[in-house]
Order: C-alpha cells, then sequence, then structure tokens
C-alpha cells in the first residue's frame, strides 16, 4: 500500500494540550486553558434552547444544503444566498477551496507565519505552497504580489492573523485586490472577524463587488463560542460558490450546528458583550507587557502573540506548571496566548511577571 506521494512528508495534526492530562500530570486542581482561540464566555444561551428542539431529529440526516442557515446568514450579511457556503468549521472550506482550485504544478502564496491549515490543504493537492515572510507581523502584500506566477491559483490573506494578531488595512487590500491577475482566487480568512474594532480594518462584503475573485471566510467557532460544533461559512461570487460545491461533501454540517448557529446570529448582543470584554482583557495583558518591557504585537483578535525573551519551551513551561496552558511552536521566544475572563487574564499576567 502507498499513499499519495504529497501527503508522505505531511506531519499528523498535533491538538494543543488537554487539560485533565495537564492536570493528572502536574497534580494540579485547575487549568486555564488559552491555547486555542475560544471563546471563554461560552455560547449565546438561546444556542441551548435551539439545541432541545432538535432532540427528536437525531436519526435524520442533516439539510445537506444549509438552507436555513444560509438564509439567516444572508440576512444577517445583507448578501444573496447564492453568494454563501457553509462547511463543517472554516477548516474545511480551506479544504474545499484546495481541493478545487489546485492541482500538481499549481502554486499557491501564504504568509510566513500564518495559519497552518492553508499550507497542509496546498500539499494535500500536490501543490506548490509559497511563503512570504511578513513584515512586521502582518502580510507584506507587495512581496505576495511578487510571489504570483503564472502557475499561482490561490493566495490566502489572513486577516487578522493568526497567530500575530494583526490586520491588514483597507487601503492596502484594496489596492492589493487592483493588482491581482484574473487567473487567482485571493481567500481572505476572518476567522476573528468581530473582534476587530479598529475603523481601518476593510469591509470586505463591499470589496466583493468590484473583485469577483474574492473568498471570504468566516467562523461560529470564535467569538460564537460554537467551536465544537464546526461551522464555518464562506462569502463570495457565484462562480466560486459552484465551483465549491462540486468538490462538497453531501452532508458536510451536522444538523446541531447548523441550528446553533442560526440561535446563535439571533444573539447579536452577545457577541457585543464579548468583543468588549475581550478589548479591556487586551489592554489588561498588553499594559502588563509593556511593563514588563517585553515586545507584541497589535491585537487585533481574541489572542497576543509576544516576544518574552525566553525560549519558548521554557516559557511555555513556566506557565504550564502555574496552569496555564498557552502556544508555543512558532519560533525560538515568541508565544501566543489566547485573551480569557478576567480572572484568567490576571493569573496570566501574573504568572508572565513571575517569569520575567
Ligand atoms: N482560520 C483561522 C485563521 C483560524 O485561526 C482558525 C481556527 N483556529 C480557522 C480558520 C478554523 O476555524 P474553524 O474550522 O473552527 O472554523
Amino acid at each position: 500500500m502507498k499513499p499519495k506521494t504529497s501527503i508522505e512528508g505531511l506531519a499528523v495534526y498535533q491538538p494543543g494540550k488537554n487539560p485533565e492530562d495537564v492536570m493528572e500530570e502536574l497534580g494540579l486542581k485547575h487549568i486555564i486553558k488559552l491555547s486555542s482561540n475560544e471563546n471563554p464566555y461560552g455560547c449565546s444561551s438561546q444556542v441551548f434552547t435551539a439545541l432541545q428542539d432538535m432532540k427528536d431529529q437525531f436519526h435524520l440526516y442533516p439539510d445537506g444544503a444549509s438552507l436555513k442557515l444560509k438564509e439567516k446568514l444572508a440576512e444577517h450579511l445583507e448578501v444573496d444566498s447564492r453568494r454563501l457556503i457553509v462547511g463543517n468549521g472554516s477548516d474545511e472550506i480551506i479544504q474545499m477551496v484546495c481541493r478545487a482550485y489546485l492541482e500538481p504544478g499549481a502554486e499557491a502564496v501564504i504568509a510566513d507565519l500564518s495559519f497552518s491549515r492553508y499550507e497542509t490543504g496546498i500539499q494535500i493537492e500536490g501543490a506548490t505552497p509559497i511563503k512570504v515572510p511578513l513584515k512586521e507581523g502582518t502580510h507584506d502584500l507587495e512581496a505576495m504580489l511578487q510571489a504570483i506566477t503564472d502557475q499561482t491559483r490561490i493566495v490566502f490573506v489572513c486577516n487578522p492573523n493568526n497567530p500575530t494578531g494583526t490586520i491588514v488595512r483597507e487601503s492596502e487590500l484594496s489596492a492589493f485586490l487592483d493588482q491581482i491577475p484574473e487567473h487567482v482566487l485571493v481567500v481572505l480568512d476572518e476567522a476573528y472577524y468581530e473582534y476587530v474594532m479598529d475603523s481601518s480594518y476593510p469591509d470586505s462584503i463591499s470589496l466583493l463587488d468590484y473583485n469577483p475573485q474574492i473568498l471570504i471566510l468566516r467562523t461560529f467557532s470564535k467569538i460564537y463560542g460554537l467551536a465544537s460544533l464546526r461551522v464555518g461559512y464562506g462569502i463570495t461570487h457565484p462562480e466560486v460558490i459552484e465551483s465549491l460545491e462540486r468538490v462538497r461533501e453531501p452532508f458536510n454540517v451536522n444538523a446541531l450546528g447548523q441550528a446553533a448557529a442560526i440561535a446563535a446570529l439571533e444573539d447579536q448582543s452577545f457577541v457585543t458583550y464579548c468583543r468588549y470584554q475581550n478589548r479591556r482583557g487586551i489592554e489588561k495583558i498588553t499594559n502588563k507587557l509593556e511593563e514588563l518591557g517585553l515586545k507584541y504585537f497589535p491585537a487585533h483578535g481574541n489572542f497576543i502573540f509576544f516576544d518574552t525573551g525566553i525560549p519558548a519551551e521554557e516559557a511555555f513551561q513556566f506557565l504550564l506548571h502555574r496552569g496555564l496552558i498557552i502556544r508555543a511552536g512558532f519560533g525560538e521566544t515568541v508565544l501566543r496566548a489566547t485573551v480569557g475572563k478576567e480572572d484568567e487574564n490576571q493569573q496570566l499576567v501574573e504568572a508572565l511577571e513571575a517569569l520575567i
């Protein structure tokens, strides 16, 4: 048996540390998980009612077209529902776009450092990732344009960028899109869209009218707090939708996820609350980073990327032994921490103070 050549070099995905395992291993009574950019406030309570109402439908296949959810999204986003695709998390839409647009010999441009699933998706199709270094923590759009060749099919722009948290501004993005050749699709990954409070952040949906080559990705896993139910969506042109629909699994989004996402969309006050709480958390943590003289990038999502000057694995272990799971593995001395609830952020800043 021989699997296809393109997957030979791929590593098996390693999820972050499981809190129960860490508690047992280190004999801790309490663990704070700030490693996966989840919403510490959970989800809207309206989701619980919607899920209760689903309890007599577990034996039925879900609506394969996610019609009701698409209608709700269309109304919320003020877009035609024919411009929408729903996925089993936005992870699945990343996979679908790679499946639909890439093949051996094709290239896709990504930023180095950015969300790791782009590179995996590209490699699975036997295509070549072209990595362009970040500039001050964000996408170097000029250099990304220059990396485009006749073989390029996709450019991934993660905005805000995971893991650095930085954003590409509307003026920069518009100028970039104006120069994108016709054979290239730009995937704008806006998984953290709802957290952004900066007025220069692009209104990407309005850019769709002038640029038929954009696919915007958003998710219910972050501010809506539904990561376990796996619902993400894409907004793009009907022509791109058609290509994605060709490679989509028939029942890709489960019924509970669809029902939960509809209920979550109806509770925008929960979203507003989480956005403000998150901003307060960012201020608290960045104030402490400044006080300690540590470098960090402006944080526009629900996480902060900072440099402790200490080997990342060492700093990670120090925090882990104090009951905090954050994320290392991005570079020599840098770490990423998700913004938690007030008391969790307090514990994080105290631990950082002890570390430095
Ligand atoms: N894009 C980015 C930038 C992310 O950070 C994540 C989650 N970590 C995803 C996509 C995937 O999210 P999901 O599949 O849960 O929608």
